[in-house]
């Protein structure tokens, strides 16, 4: 079965490793000179089913509200005449319930969990490397009432599965020592144990080679996919920039790329764009970093240290496809960075950028068969796709060869 894997992101790679292990002919198509340069190249490289809380909340609506009257919110909004944000945002605003909040957040939650045994397994079989730390994930916060509200809101977590260690501010020093000096400028933490951290297209090269050396996969690099042909219930070419290439099925692994393309198939997938600032330091030698990845809550820049560099990444803005950034959109994590970790990175030697997460009005990626019989989807996995990767991979390649997903996939957009 030959098989055209479209995008070479953490999901795409996966995906191509899932199902060269069972027998497929796999290529990998990018349009980038590099694998994992999108999303995968800037996340914050935390693997966190510790983070599973669904965005469409019933604080987001107000704070959207807020951000169109120009505070500094979480989640941030420019407003543009574009029809498929205001669809998208509609059915966004439908999920912000209590119960679809809480319902969307479990079912996140359940595929965080099963990515993390999948990818376990998969990074002992293979042995890859990827900068990974295991010290669990530190939510931190900066004064006692929020950190009490946050323990609140965890439990939810914890009661189907997450352990978790509430730390006050000794002890968050006690676990890791770039904090003592500043301890008194914060209250104390959320430690998910079974959190961790590492760097996702480091994983995906490790992960390519594999596919290459062991699998067989073909990996064509610089290759743009302008679109799907159609003939009745199938699709029978993608067409690329390097000509109209032919498989047996085919899958639609990209990222915020994934809506435009499926769109030449007659195929409306409801994934938007969700624009992060990411920017990374060289550690100094001898400097005070952190070791253990996190979230600060109250400023919402999540951290980790990834092999000797030190990535910081921010904010949430529905913007469109617009990659573009300024300097003052990194003001926020400069600040937090010089206030926790003043000593530990090069802040002059920043590399900044902006990139897109593929996000879900419901948080859930969207899996498996649409309109055609040989087009499955591996898309739309929003601010969780490095935690996800794995596990829908293989759900996805299980999907495609017939073999019973390990998990149970209520709630999930997928079609068999
Ligand atoms: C700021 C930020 C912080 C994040 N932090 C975390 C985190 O801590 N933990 C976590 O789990 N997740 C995090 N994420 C989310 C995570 O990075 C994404 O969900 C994940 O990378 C999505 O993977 P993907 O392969 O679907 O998309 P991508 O990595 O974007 O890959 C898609 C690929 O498809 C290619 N492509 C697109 N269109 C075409 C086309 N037409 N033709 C050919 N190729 C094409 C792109 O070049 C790209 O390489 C974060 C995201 C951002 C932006």
């Amino acid at each position: 079965m030959k098989t055209l894997v479209l995008g070479g992101g953490v999901v795409g790679v996966t995906t191509a490793y899932f199902l060269a292990k069972a027998g497929h002919e796999v290529t990998v198509l990018e349009e980038k000179d590099g694998l994992g340069q999108e999303a995968t190249g800037g996340n914050a490289g935390i693997i966190a089913p510790g983070h599973s809380f669904a965005w469409a909340s019933p604080r987001a609506p107000r704070m959207l509200l807020e951000s169109l009257r120009g505070a500094e919110t979480a989640i941030r909004v420019r407003l543009a005449p574009d029809l498929g944000f205001y669809t998208w945002g509609l059915r966004f605003l439908r999920e912000c319930t209590a119960a679809r909040a809480r319902r969307n957040t479990l079912i996140k939650l359940r595929l965080c969990q099963y990515s993390q045994a999948v990818m376990n397994e998969l990074v002992r079989r293979e042995s890859i490397e990827y900068h990974a730390i295991a010290r669990g994930a530190l939510y931190l916060y900066r004064d006692p009432a929020e950190l009490e509200a946050g323990t609140k809101k965890m439990a939810l977590l914890a009661e189907h599965g997450q352990k978790q260690e509430i730390l006050d501010a000794r002890e968050v020093a006690k676990l890791d020592p770039v904090f003592e000096p500043v301890r008194d400028k914060i209250a104390g933490a959320i430690r998910d144990v079974g959190d961790s951290s590492g760097d996702s297209r480091v994983f995906v090269e490790n992960l390519a080679r594999v596919c290459r050396e062991k699998l067989g996969v073909a990996v064509r690099l610089g290759v743009r996919v302008t679109g799907l042909h159609a003939d009745g219930d199938r699709i029978d070419a993608a067409v690329t920039s390097a000509g109209v290439l032919s498989a047996d099925s085919y899958v639609l692994a990209l990222g915020v790329g994934a809506p435009r393309v499926a769109r030449t198939a007659g195929v409306s997938l409801p994934v938007y764009p969700a624009k992060g600032y990411s920017s990374t330091f060289p550690l100094r030698a001898g400097g005070l970093a952190p070791t253990v990845p996190g979230v600060d809550e109250r400023w919402l820049v999540g951290w980790s240290r990834l092999g000797d560099r030190l990535r910081l990444t921010s904010t949430a803005e529905f913007a469109g496809y617009d990659w573009s950034w300024t300097p003052r959109d990194f003001n926020n994590i400069l600040r937090l960075a010089r206030d926790l970790f003043p000593d530990a990175a090069d802040y002059d030697r920043g590399e900044y950028r902006a990139c897109l997460r593929p996000m879900t009005p419901d948080g859930p990626p969207i899996l498996g068969l649409g309109l055609h019989r040989n087009l499955f989807f591996n898309a739309g996995h929003g601010h969780m796709g490095w935690t996800m990767a794995c596990g829908t991979a293989r759900i996805v390649a299980d999907l495609m060869t017939g073999r019973m997903p390990e998990i149970g996939l209520e709630g999930l957009t997928v079609r068999r």
